[in-house]
């Protein structure tokens, strides 16, 4: 199996390349923020993912990993996954080793696109116009969402890092040339 944990900051575009590396290698992909998206609003668990994700903040680890479970759950057949926006805690990066571990598989490599913060903010901006997104729209939440990743995600690249899966890519450029970038390196650790 192909285990891809993508990872970045909020803007650097992992939902973007997901698209193209899900086609490319017949992968599923997983975002943990479109999961918690998709729940019907008025359930006790949408609200409480709301309640934490309209701020900014990160929902807590025991929801988000049961949560990341029970998708991954619903492909037993899958050639692969891509990880979008989980783990965000190394206490999630520990629990998806233990639950890629029970399985017999594991994750093959991170891929963390590199973007500057001035860059971020501008994309996320920009993308308010058309995301709909109401975390997007307030500067304020923005930048918590910004102060969150460096202060409590930011760490799980060295968790990676530890075990030797860690790729940095530059994630400024034209959208094709990332995708370039990021093809090149899963072929090389694939063939
Ligand atoms: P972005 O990467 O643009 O900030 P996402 O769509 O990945 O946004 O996530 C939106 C929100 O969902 C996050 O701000 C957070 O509140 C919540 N969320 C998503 N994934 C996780 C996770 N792995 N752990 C905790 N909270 C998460």
């Amino acid at each position: 199996m192909l285990n891809v944990v993508l990872f970045g900051p909020p803007g650097a575009g992992k939902g973007t390349q997901s698209e193209r590396l899900k086609k490319k290698y017949e992968l599923v992909h997983i975002s943990t923020g479109d999961v918690f998206r998709s729940l019907d609003p008025n359930s006790n668990l949408a609200k409480l993912a709301n309640s934490y994700s309209a701020k900014g903040n990160l929902v807590p680890d025991d929801i988000t990993i049961q949560i990341l479970e029970e998708e991954v759950s619903k492909f037993p057949q899958a050639n692969g996954v891509i990880y979008d926006g989980f783990p965000r805690t190394e206490a999630q990066a520990k629990a998806l080793d233990e639950f890629l571990k029970a399985k017999g598989t594991k994750v093959t490599m991170m891929i963390s696109l590199v973007v500057p913060e001035e860059e971020l903010k501008r994309r996320l901006i920009l993308r308010a116009e058309s995301s709909g997104r109401k975390d997007d729209a307030d500067i304020n939440i923005i930048q918590n969402r910004i102060n969150t990743y460096n202060n409590s995600t930011a760490p799980v690249a060295d968790f990676y890092k530890k075990q030797g899966k860690l790729i940095e890519i530059n994630g400024v450029g034209g959208i094709d040339d990332i995708t370039t970038r990021i093809f090149n390196e899963i072929d090389l650790l694939k063939n």
